[in-house]
């Protein structure tokens, strides 16, 4: 069918559908759904314009949650964004209501496909909807620590001067402020990262990964190009059934976290059990903490 829904078309809900209209084959219909009703009908009109450009014959309309029921995949964008100087936690009580009442109404259609969310505080929600969905825990992802990666590859390729495709560089654990570099395993071409690059510009790029959400946002005031982007080529490896490992949100000990999973047209088709250096292990513990004392604080 290569059917995608979008629910929450805002910042981030739109630079992923605008990816989506761009690439040529890749999805058949789009629907956009919004408590904005009136953005998404001119989102709509709009976007199909745009698709002219590429004659790449996709349908897009403004629809309701029965759209879901033969939708390959349902993309979470919905809900509250970080303001300046908030963490990602902070948005999630206001959220976890929202996304509950959102996983409801697509249940409710039938739909048997994969859900993708990006919503944030990203690990925590994805157990919201795996809870309220009751769909198979491989078929709930979360965009996790992708664009976390990415963001290192970028910081790296700019230090040493190396294409980010020869950089193998990691960010695993919470979208948070917990996640952190698994540098043991990194490697710039075939060459362990750690005989490239030293320690102190490692944690230098380490730390500043991850500020730069909180830095775009004192700017723009949101970030939304970088997981558009991510969440396109999970779109992507799900509809090509590609195999492709990424750095997602998965389920691991019961609960969601960003570990390296196969992804493919069954949403996750399996993870990867890491050996972490003794220090990288207490740091994907805390990660582990930090998610479950999100989830039990939603329960009090
Ligand atoms: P936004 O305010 O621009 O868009 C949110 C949209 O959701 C709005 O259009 C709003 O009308 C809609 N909405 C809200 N409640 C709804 C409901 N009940 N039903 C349907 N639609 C509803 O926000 P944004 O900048 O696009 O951010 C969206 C989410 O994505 C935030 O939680 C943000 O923190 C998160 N985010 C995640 C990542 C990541 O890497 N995972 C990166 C950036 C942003």
């Amino acid at each position: 069918m290569r059917k995608v829904v979008v629910v929450g078309c805002g910042n981030v809900g739109m630079a992923y559908v605008s990816n989506l209209v761009s690439t040529k084959g890749l999805v058949k219909e789009i629907v956009l759904i919004d408590k904005d009703r009136d953005k998404i009908l001119g989102d709509a009109m709009d976007l199909s314009h745009a698709s002219v450009v590429y004659n790449n014959n996709v349908t897009i309309k403004a629809g309701t949650y029965k759209d879901c029921f033969n939708a390959d995949i349902v993309v979470i964008t919905a809900g509250f964004n970080q303001e300046k100087g908030q963490s990602r936690l902070d948005l999630i009580s206001k959220n976890k209501r929202i996304i509950e009442d959102i996983t409801r109404e697509i249940m409710i259609s039938g739909f048997d496909g994969i859900i993708l969310v990006a919503t944030n505080p990203v690990d925590v929600m994805c157990q919201v909807v795996k809870n309220v969905s009751n769909l198979n825990s491989n078929r709930v992802i979360g965009t996790g620590t992708m664009l976390d990666t990415d963001r290192i590859k970028y910081l790296l390729s700019q230090k040493i001067k190396v294409n980010t495709e020869n950089i193998h560089a990691y960010v695993l654990g919470e979208h948070g402020d917990s996640s952190f570099a698994v540098w043991s395993r990194s490697t710039i071409g075939m060459v362990p990262i750690k005989e490239t690059v030293s320690d102190e510009d490692l944690d230098i790029i380490e730390t500043e990964a991850r500020n730069l959400a909180y830095k775009i946002i004192k700017y723009k005031g949101y970030t939304n190009y970088g997981v558009g982007m991510c969440l396109h080529k999970l779109t992507k490896a799900i509809l090509n059934d590609e195999n492709v490992v990424l750095n997602v949100s998965s389920p691991v000990d019961g609960i969601y976290i960003s570990m390296p999973s196969v992804i493919g047209k069954d949403g996750i088709k399996g993870t990867m059990k890491i050996e972490f250096t003794a220090e990288e292990e207490l740091k994907f513990n805390n990660s582990k903490e930090v998610i479950k004392e999100a989830i039990n604080s939603l329960e009090e």
